[in-house]
């Protein structure tokens, strides 16, 4: 005879980002939050950032005593942070009444390939969390680290709490991955800088990763990588407020194909320009080579017309500016090796993207963004197109007037869509005293 089985419990992976933490009183409502779902009998793992402004203060620390500190004892440094979030939590957990156990990243079984300060994670045993989840606890989980294939502490990149929960939601077989944040969700540019910027009430992976990849830094790229792999949907909400915040989904769910979706802008690049390189096959793929060896991730690349004179060319890629001494540091070398005229560098680079799935199959959009940029006096310094994205490199200092005009001339507004609109309150909220958002 079949017994009834019993009701397959929920789990749930909420993930609280470093403002969602900052001081006693913000820990106590994520604590709150944890042990609300955890009465509603949903198997809860929380994953934690930093407090505040932790992770910068603690690589500001390592700057003061090191010129170029080792990117291992960094790790061990960084990790830190998200240790003490953890058990700070587990603390007023317990004080609550409920058992928790906080975890280290390796004690969680995030599994890391050996690049410090950026890993990539390439397993989770996730048994011991499983375990103490049967055991009717709450497990917290240090965000952001984990412990590399050679045993030593590793971190996931800026932003790599959102990885870890959306590994440990794959891992577990979680029925919801949340993103706990200091805005009520993923909007149509960053809402410190656009005012009337617009919440999404659903993006897909694919934009979302243009997204990211161009800046929008409320979800960490590889967390939308990994959820788009492992097919986990991603709930993006505000830790302040109730009410739905964003969600990530996959392609076919997402009911809106505008054309454009949102403006993002990234205010952290630099430009390394090599002049006078051998005009000849093989040298574009040795100058990537070096860099990739270095762990430096090149977004674009221009290689312009070989000079009239002689068979020499030039060519410009932009990094992220905190990847810009150890780019130098490889390049080096090759100006003896290939007879490099000079290797010059623009630190005050910034970005901005267009992205939108609708852009695929009207064309015009690159046509009108640059014109918008040009009628707003801002130079275009170098420009990359995908499908579903175009991104314009221009002086830093133009980043924030750039965004606003795309973000007026597409249309993209709160007030733009509340006419359409009518389902609710879209405005931007934005803790109020978390920073100019500058960050
Ligand atoms: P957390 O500490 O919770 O991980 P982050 O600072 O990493 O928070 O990400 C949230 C921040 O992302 C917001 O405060 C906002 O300024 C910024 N942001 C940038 N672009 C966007 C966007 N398109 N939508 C929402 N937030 C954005
Ligand atoms: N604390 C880390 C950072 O500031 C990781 C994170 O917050 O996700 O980047
Ligand atoms: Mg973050």
């Amino acid at each position: 005879m079949n017994r009834p089985q019993a009701p397959e419990l929920e789990t749930v992976v909420m993930k609280f980002g470093g403002t969602s933490v900052a001081d006693a009183d913000r820990m106590k409502r994520a604590a709150g939050r944890i042990v609300q779902a955890a009465e509603e009998g949903i198997r809860v793992v929380a994953v934690l950032s930093a407090r505040g402004k932790t992770t910068d203060d603690l690589l500001a620390m390592a700057h003061e005593v090191s010129h170029r500190p080792d990117p291992r004892e960094m790790d061990m440094l960084l990790s830190t942070g998200e240790r003490i979030s953890c058990a700070l939590a587990a603390m007023v957990i317990n004080d609550l009444g409920h058992e928790a156990i906080s975890l280290t990243g390796s004690q969680a079984g995030i599994v890391t390939d050996t690049s410090h300060t950026k890993a990539r994670i390439l397993d989770v045993r996730a048994d011991r969390i499983r375990d103490a989840l049967d055991d009717g606890k709450i497990v917290l989980v240090a965000g952001f680290q984990g412990v590399s294939t050679a045993a030593d502490v590793t971190t996931l990149g800026r932003g790599g709490s959102d990885t870890t929960a959306v590994a440990l939601a794959a891992a577990l077989g979680a029925d919801r991955c949340e993103i706990y944040t200091d805005v009520s969700g993923v909007f149509s540019a960053d809402p410190r800088i656009v005012a009337d910027a617009r919440k999404l009430a659903v993006v897909s992976f694919e934009e979302m990763l243009e997204m990211s990849a161009s800046g929008a830094g409320v979800l960490q790229l590889r967390a939308v990588e990994y959820a788009r792999n492992h097919a986990i949907p991603i709930h993006c909400r505000s830790s302040f407020e109730d009410g739905p915040g964003t969600f990530v989904v996959d392609e076919h769910t997402t009911m809106e194909r505008p054309l454009v979706t949102a403006v993002t802008h990234s205010t952290d690049e630099a430009r390394i320009t090599l002049t006078g390189l051998p005009d000849r096959p093989g040298i574009a793929g040795r100058v990537l080579t070096v860099l990739a060896k270095a762990t430096v991730n090149v977004d674009m690349i221009i290689q312009n017309e070989p000079h009239s004179e002689g068979h020499r060319a030039d060519m410009s890629v932009t990094v992220p500016r905190s990847d810009l001494p150890a780019a130098i540091e490889a390049l080096t070398p090759l100006k003896a090796e290939l007879g490099v005229g000079e290797i010059a560098t623009d630190r005050a680079m910034g970005k901005v993207s267009l992205v939108g799935a609708g852009m695929r199959s009207h064309p015009g959009v690159a046509a009108k963004a640059l014109t918008v940029l040009g009628d707003a006096d801002v130079n275009i310094e170098m420009i990359s197109t995908s499908p579903i994205k175009i991104s314009c490199v221009i002086r830093e200092e133009h980043v924030k007037n750039a965004v606003r005009e795309l973000h007026t001339a597409f249309d993209l507004g709160a007030d733009a869509v509340r006419r359409e609109d009518v389902a609710g309150d879209h405005r931007p909220v934005v803790e109020p005293d978390s920073g100019d958002g500058d960050a």
